[in-house]
């Protein structure tokens, strides 16, 4: 069953590290939108299983407006909040 959804918030990165299994790095582009991700959210609510959304990257403090924004509309809609893994919010 499917309970947490992690959002790619972008591929950017300070850093590029070697193990990184997104291939991340300052030279990655795009990040999702705003539109993008209450489209997400809304799906994930129909799915009814879904407690967590997790932002994650790349380095999404790069895109603090956003991450800050999706964490606030996730909580919003009672989902539970956390960013890259394990830290709660
Ligand atoms: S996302 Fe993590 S693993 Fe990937 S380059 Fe950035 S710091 Fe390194």
């Amino acid at each position: 069953m499917l309970t947490g959804i992690h959002v790619l918030l972008t591929y950017m990165c300070n850093l590029r590290c070697d193990h990184c299994f997104v291939y991340s790095g300052p030279d990655a582009k795009g990040t999702f939108g705003l539109n993008q991700i209450r489209r997400v959210l809304d799906e994930a609510i129909k799915i009814g299983t879904i407690k967590s959304i997790y932002f994650e990257g790349g380095e999404p403090f790069l895109f603090y407006p956003l991450m800050l924004e999706g964490i606030k509309i996730a909580r919003g809609m009672g989902f539970k909040t956390g960013l890259r893994v394990g830290i709660e919010l």
